[in-house]
C-alpha cells in the first residue's frame, strides 16, 4: 500500500507544471506485465522515457496491479495511474480507459476485483468452447502461463502457439479467439454503467478507448458513444496507435460532435512489431480539447 499512497499524492495536474506545453508529449494508454504487456511497469517507464514520452499511464487489463510494483525511474516520465476496463455492447467487447484515478479507491478495487473473477469463469468457458471446437483441453496449461494473473485471451494464444495448434498470435485470434471465434467469450462483464462508474468514483477519466477497433458503422460508433456519455464518459481515443488520417477526423469530429474531450496513446503492449512504441502515434489535431486540459482546474 506505501506505493499506492505515493502515487496518490502525486495527483497530476498539468497547470502546476511545464506539462501543458505543446511539445509535450502524452501517452496515455499502455500495458505492462500486470496484464499483457511485455515489460514491467518500472521497465514500461524507463522505455517510455527513453522513446521521448513526457507523460505515460499505465492501462492494464482490469487490473491496478502496476501500482504496487513501480519504482518511480530517475528521469522518467511523469506517471498517470490508470486501468482499461472490459465491458460489452450489444453484444460486442468494448474496452473503456480510466485516466487519473486513484489506485487506491475501494469502488474501483471492489469493481477490479469483480472483473477478475469473470476473467477466471470466462477462462473455465473459454477452455470450455475450444474443446468444443475440437482442440484438447488447455485450461489447465493456460492457467500455469497466466500464473496467478487474471487470464487473458493471450494466455490462451501463447498455449495455442506453443503447441503448435497455430504458428503464430495472429493465427491464434484470426482462427480460435478473435471477434467471432469460439474464444471471443463477453461472460460477466461488468455494463458500461457500472465501469463508467468505477471510474468517476475514483476520480478519474472515462475514456471510450480505441473506437476504430470494434469495426462498427458510423452510425452504431454514435450509439456506443452517446450511451458512454449518458453512463458518464467525457472522453474519447481520437488517436491510438499508427492510424490513418480519415479515422483520426472521423473520430475528431465525433468528439467535437458531442463535447467529448480527445485522449491519445500508443496502447503499447511490446516490441513485437517495428513500428509498437511508446509515444508511436500521429498528434492529436488543432480543433479537439486534449483530456489532459479538463484536469488543469479540477480539485479533488
Ligand atoms: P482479453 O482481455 O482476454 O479479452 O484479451 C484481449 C487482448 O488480446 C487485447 O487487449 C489485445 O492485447 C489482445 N488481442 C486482441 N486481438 C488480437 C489480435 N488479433 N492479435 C493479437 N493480440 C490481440
Ligand atoms: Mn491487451
Ligand atoms: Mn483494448
Ligand atoms: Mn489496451
Amino acid at each position: 500500500m506505501r506505493a499506492l499512497s505515493h502515487i496518490r499524492a502525486e495527483t497530476f495536474r498539468p497547470s502546476s507544471s511545464p506539462y501543458n506545453a505543446r511539445n509535450v508529449i502524452y501517452d496515455l494508454h499502455s500495458h505492462s506485465r500486470a496484464s499483457d504487456g511485455a515489460l514491467e511497469p518500472t521497465a514500461l517507464l524507463q522505455h517510455a522515457a527513453e522513446s521521448g514520452v513526457d507523460v505515460l499511464a499505465i492501462t492494464d487489463h482490469d487490473t491496478l496491479a502496476a501500482f504496487e510494483r513501480i519504482d518511480t525511474p530517475p528521469g522518467g516520465p511523469r506517471l498517470i495511474p490508470g486501468i482499461e476496463l472490459s465491458t460489452s455492447w450489444r453484444n460486442i467487447g468494448v474496452h473503456i480507459v480510466g485516466l487519473n484515478v486513484d489506485p487506491a479507491s475501494t469502488a474501483l478495487r471492489r469493481g477490479v476485483q469483480q472483473q477478475q473473477r469473470s476473467r477466471d469463469e470466462r477462462a473455465r468457458i473459454i477452455a470450455r468452447r475450444l474443446r468444443s471446437a475440437g482442440l484438447p483441453d488447455m485450461l489447465h496449461a493456460v492457467l500455469q502461463i497466466a500464473d496467478g494473473e487474471p487470464v487473458s485471451r493471450p494466455h490462451f494464444a501463447v498455449h495455442l502457439v506453443n503447441s503448435g495448434i497455430v504458428k503464430n498470435t495472429k493465427a491464434a485470434f484470426r482462427k480460435y479467439l478473435g471477434a467471432g471465434k469460439p474464444g471471443d467469450v463477453r461472460h460477466g462483464w461488468a455494463s458500461l454503467p457500472e465501469v463508467v462508474g468505477w471510474i468517476v468514483q475514483a476520480g478519474g477519466t472515462a475514456v471510450l478507448a480505441h473506437p476504430a477497433k470494434y469495426r462498427l458503422t458510423k452510425t452504431r460508433l454514435r450509439a456506443l458513444a452517446m450511451d458512454f456519455l449518458h453512463a458518464g464518459g467525457t472522453a474519447i481515443e481520437v488517436v491510438c496507435g499508427r492510424q490513418s488520417h480519415n479515422t483520426t477526423a472521423h473520430l475528431a469530429t465525433l468528439a467535437r460532435d458531442l463535447g467529448l474531450a480527445a485522449s491519445c496513446g500508443s496502447d503499447f503492449h511490446n516490441g513485437h512489431n517495428r513500428w509498437s512504441r511508446p509515444g508511436g502515434f500521429p498528434p492529436l489535431p488543432d480543433d479537439v480539447r486534449p483530456v489532459w486540459t479538463t484536469w488543469q482546474t479540477r480539485s479533488r
